[in-house]
């Protein structure tokens, strides 16, 4: 193929130049303005030269490094105009952050033109997710007289693939993966007409010059491809598709057999498998939605949206086994939906790995990687950049959480109250995530997942080396976390540069903190399962008040015995025998742990102590009776709000709030009275989350502060969050929980980038 054959117009000088009309406009004035934020491959350029030709102003637009830069020559009055008109008709998946402007001195020039994209030192662009396919894309994929009539590639410039195609900044097709595709004329029209929907596209692609899918085995070509797809998922079999960030494995979620031995293969015993449903009819016969999680359903993201089951569904148990959710997504790219109209039944669609690897993204990587769990292949020769998996959403109290944030929001930038030095964040071990630095824009990788197996530690390299290329970044200073033996600390001491550790809990508080805009004189409430505290011990139940010069403790859990440590972490009757072990003794305790769980915590081996509100929801979960064993974190905790059902009170157990320690023996007394009387465990399941509501309520209170900030893994629990939301907003306190970021140990390296930049300064 000949060097330039496949560039998009915008490569060429004066693309889309228009002369303008023969009387001669006023051009008294120039301005130059340079948005940033995810203003590339949202269709701004064709907007503004629109509006410029609307206005008849003169100029340019170009993307740069920097974001989109435009000049504007014309009389004040047109160029306010303009301005007031640019705020307006902006490109609906556009995103400004900032806006710089300044007026220059007037050219001359006469005519508005798209330059080509340049460089500049700092690449700070912002690239946009990859978006699900739109409603006029959809409908040509529909119409048998059009000539992208079922063709899986189809996108323009309100959708399509931007990250998971991408390979340098500026967004530009020669910097994308489609670079190894020439546009065909009847495209290359397309991306010409200012006028047309696909001006400057750049993945614009068509069944003649795009990319194809075939099937594997029997090489049967686009609808043949998917053809054959259906009838091996009908006949039980499990198929390795090709999506968007990475292969995912499908099977057909009715069939039980078809279910088990995908877990079998895929050596995931019980963590519930996430399901594609063909349309929104279908969510709502299988599920309970509301209007929130409908929207999130079918939202350009199109994540995977954490929902209750109806009762009497026809499908496999396998699916969620031990969960109350289920884990819905809709069909976002075309080629999902052309699938799911040639199978339009629920199927499981989980990442193509084996467990706790990364997803797999390259055709002969996953033909060895997946050989062996899949029974057949549907793949197509569009590279995928980088891994980018499924994200996940869940809805407390009418509010979005994103529990995985991965296809669909990675990589917007979080922006933080104040520019930061170039700092690299490289996150916990756990749901790992990434960040760099740039000014006062926090760019997160997407999800990298936990870091015990080698192959996700490789991913880990490949995020950081991506993430700082693609922004020609120089890290000044790595933040990491206290921890020596997480494998991201361990990478970050050994690469060279200046370290920051930092104390796991206040890495995550200040991580919500920062993403709302919030900096000092807050209380920050970090709850979750594990983190190293600065005293050695395990931590995970901790109030600090945060100031000027850092973080004070103010408040934590009661300390217990973990007997057996990390295994805890899985046996909930671990934590359940030592809390009643420190509330009535050892004789009592017998009942719930076996003899040598006892012996560990009599003679405190390998019995570590710890605040941890994620083990105590451990212990509680195995005292109501909801849980023994967990296959997942969080699975305890998540069965015990369930638990709650549509239970309404504000019955509570105790925690005593003594000098800052908060005391949950009388909380286990009265739920062991409880117990014993028989009171039913949807009560006690509301009981024990109202007690904690009430006692963030009470250090609040006596707190000097009108600013709560709620983070850590456990406020992934809708019940408490929400209550916990409500009852400190009534009494007038401002409360801040996670939106753009997981509440979880993936928004770590955010609070690790906001905190080390702050110590720098
Ligand atoms: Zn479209
Ligand atoms: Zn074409
Ligand atoms: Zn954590």
């Amino acid at each position: 193929m000949a060097a330039g054959s496949n560039r998009v117009p915008e490569q060429r000088r004066r693309v889309g130049e228009i002369r303008l009309s023969t009387a001669a406009p006023i051009r008294n004035e120039r301005l130059r303005l340079v948005l940033r934020g995810a203003v590339q491959g949202v269709g701004f350029r064709p907007t503004v030269y629109r509006l410029a030709e609307e206005l008849r102003l003169a100029g340019w637009v170009k993307n740069s490094g920097a974001g989109l830069e435009i000049e504007v020559e014309g009389s004040s009055k047109q160029i306010d105009h303009f301005l007031n008109k640019l705020k307006t008709d902006r490109p609906r998946n556009a995103v400004v952050t900032t806006e710089e402007f300044s007026r220059i001195a007037p050219v001359g020039c006469e005519f508005f033109e798209i330059l080509p994209s340049g460089e500049t030192a700092s690449k700070t662009g912002t690239v946009l997710p990859d978006l699900a396919a739109c409603p006029e894309c959809l409908s040509e994929m529909l119409d048998s007289t059009d000539r992208r009539f079922q063709y899986a590639f189809t996108n323009c410039t309100l959708c399509g693939p931007r990250f998971s195609i991408l390979l340098d900044i500026p967004y530009d097709r020669d910097n994308t993966t489609m670079r190894s595709f020439a546009l065909c004329p009847a495209c290359r029209q397309e991306c010409e007409s200012p006028r047309d929907r696909r001006f400057h596209s750049q993945p614009n692609a068509c069944p003649n010059c795009g990319p194809h899918i075939w099937s594997m085995p029997g090489n049967a070509e686009d609808a043949g491809a998917l053809a054959y797809a259906a009838e091996a998922l009908a006949r039980g079999e499990i198929i390795a598709f090709k999506g968007i960030g990475g292969f995912q494995l499908l099977v057909d979620a009715r069939n039980r057999t078809a279910v088990t031995r995908l877990r079998e293969r895929k050596h995931r015993e019980e963590k519930p498998f996430a399901l594609l449903m063909p349309s929104l009819a279908f969510v709502r016969r299988y599920c309970v939605a509301s209007a929130e999680e409908e929207a999130a359903l079918v939202s350009q993201a199109a994540p995977i949206v954490l929902l209750r089951p109806k009762r009497g569904n026809d499908l496999s148990p396998e699916v969620a086994k031990s969960s109350p959710y289920l884990g819905v997504m809709l069909p976002g790219s075309p080629l999902h939906h052309l699938l799911m109209a040639h199978f339009p039944f629920p199927l499981v669609a989980t990442s193509g790995n084996r467990a706790d690897e990364p997803i797999a993204i390259d055709n002969e990587e996953a033909g060895a990687r997946l050989r062996d769990i899949a029974d057949g292949f549907v793949l197509h020769n569009r590279r995928i950049a980088r891994s980018c998996d499924d994200s996940i959403v869940s809805f407390s109290g009418g509010h979005p959480q994103i529990l995985r944030r991965a296809r669909g929001y990675a990589p917007l930038p979080v922006l933080v109250p104040r520019d930061l030095p170039p700092v690299l964040a490289v996150g916990g071990h756990l749901k790992n995530t990434v960040a760099i630095a740039i000014g006062r824009q926090v760019f997160l990788s997407q999800h990298i997942g936990d870091l015990d197996a080698f192959e996700s530690r490789q991913a880990f390299e490949r995020a950081i080396e991506d993430l700082c290329r693609l922004y020609c970044f120089e890290p000044g200073l790595v933040a990491c976390d206290f921890h020596p033996d997480y494998a991201s600390t361990r990478w970050a001491l050994a690469s060279g540069l200046p370290v920051v550790r930092l104390q796991h809990h206040h890495a995550h508080v200040a991580a919500c903190a920062a993403e709302n805009g919030i900096e000092t004189n807050y209380l920050g409430v970090a709850w979750d399962g594990a983190g190293l505290g600065t005293d050695g011990s395990i931590w995970g139940g901790e109030f600090f008040v945060a100031s000027q010069s850092g973080f004070e403790r103010i408040a934590h859990l009661r300390p217990f015995h973990l007997p057996g440590g990390e295994a805890a972490i899985r046996d909930c009757f671990r934590s359940a025998t030592s809390l009643v072990w420190e509330t009535r003794g050892a004789d009592r305790a017998e009942r719930y742990g076996n003899p040598n769980v006892l012996a560990l915590l009599e003679r405190r081996i390998n019995s570590p102590l710890t605040s941890s509100v994620g083990r105590l929801f451990d212990g509680v979960a195995c005292l109501s009776g909801v849980a023994n064993k967990t296959c997942f974190e969080g699975q305890a905790a998540m069965c015990l709000e369930h638990a709650i059902g549509s239970t309404v009170t504000s019955d509570s157990y105790e925690i005593e709030n003594q000098n800052g320690v908060g005391d949950w023996t009388p909380l286990i007394e009265e739920l062991l009275s409880d117990k014993e009387v028989g009171l039913d465990v949807s009560q006690i399941a509301a009981k024990f989350h109202n007690a904690l509501v009430n006692w963030i309520v009470a250090v609040a209170q006596a707190a000097d502060v009108d600013t709560v900030v709620l983070s850590g893994g456990v406020f992934q629990n809708g019940y408490l969050t929400a209550r916990t939301v409500a009852v400190l907003e009534e009494r007038g306190l401002r409360v801040a929980t996670h939106r753009q970021v997981p509440p979880n140990d993936g928004g770590l390296s955010l609070g690790q980038a906001v905190l080390a930049g702050r110590l720098e300064n």
